[in-house]
């Protein structure tokens, strides 16, 4: 179960004990082409010691709604395929998560592999964290299609706003026909901090990570549109 391979033709599956690592050191074109979002943002995930050993399956099954892979899971629709004594079952992602590390694996199952069904050349995740390593007090992951300068749909999630990465269709519908840009982007940014709910806890005020969630869903659009790939 440690892989990373093509999927179907376009897509890519990760087997459940791929290390966080390998994801990083990813450097197959093939696998890269469409899915360079999950390298990049394999930075973000912990440190170089839990990079190594923590795994990709462990994080999805984990369900902490700031993870990278949850993240990039609820914004690229993956398939979680989950085995257990009655055989094998796909999740689709939008069916997985339930909350706060709560997910719709059964007590007697297990990950066995993550799939990635649609290649996203144009996406990015941002996150911030006061010190390096820790879990991000708020993540955004995007993806653009564009097409002449102008955006021809968006996907825009958040995490650590909810207690699921949360997906802001407010947000997009803003991306929707408007110029690719900074206005745009910082439009987006500013219905996102409109609409979220998020928490208060030690790491961070409701109304600060209100104000993180409009800074990192500008930087996270911005990193999308400056990526070929
Ligand atoms: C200091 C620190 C900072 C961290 N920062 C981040 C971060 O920024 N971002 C991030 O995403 N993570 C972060 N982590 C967590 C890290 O990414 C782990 O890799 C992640 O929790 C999964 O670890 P693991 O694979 O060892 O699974 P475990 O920790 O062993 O398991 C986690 C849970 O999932 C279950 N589980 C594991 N594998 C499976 C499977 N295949 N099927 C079903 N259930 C399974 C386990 O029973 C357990 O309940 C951090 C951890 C530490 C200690």
């Amino acid at each position: 179960m440690q892989y990373l391979e093509p999927h179907d033709g376009r897509g890519l599956k990760i087997g459940a004990l791929t290390p966080h690592r390998w994801v990083e050191e990813m450097e197959d074109p093939d696998l890269l082409e469409g899915f360079s979002v999950l390298k990049r943002a394999a930075r973000w995930v912990g440190h170089y010691p839990i990079r190594t050993l923590g795994t990709f399956g462990g994080s999805i099954a984990h369900g902490d709604p700031s993870a990278e892979w949850c993240l990039l899971a609820a914004l690229l629709d993956a398939e979680i395929v989950a085995v257990g004594p009655g055989g094998e079952r796909v999740i689709p992602v939008s069916d997985f998560f339930h909350g706060f590390f709560m997910t719709a694996l059964e007590p007697d199952e297990m990950i066995v592999e993550v799939r990635f069904l649609q290649p996203a050349p144009n996406a990015a995740l941002q996150e911030f964290a006061r010190r390096a390593g820790d879990y991000a007090i708020v993540a955004a992951a995007v993806t653009l299609d564009m097409n002449d300068g102008k955006c021809r749909s968006a996907r825009v999630v958040l995490g650590g706003v909810a207690d699921v990465p949360l997906r802001l269709t407010e947000a997009e519908r803003v991306l929707e026909g408007a110029e690719v840009g900074r206005e745009a982007f910082e439009e987006a940014g500013r219905e996102a901090a409109k609409v979220v709910d998020p928490p208060s806890d030690v790491q961070g005020t409701a109304e600060y990570r209100r104000d993180l969630s409009a800074v990192m869903v500008r930087r996270a659009l911005e990193e999308a549109a400056g990526d070929v790939g």
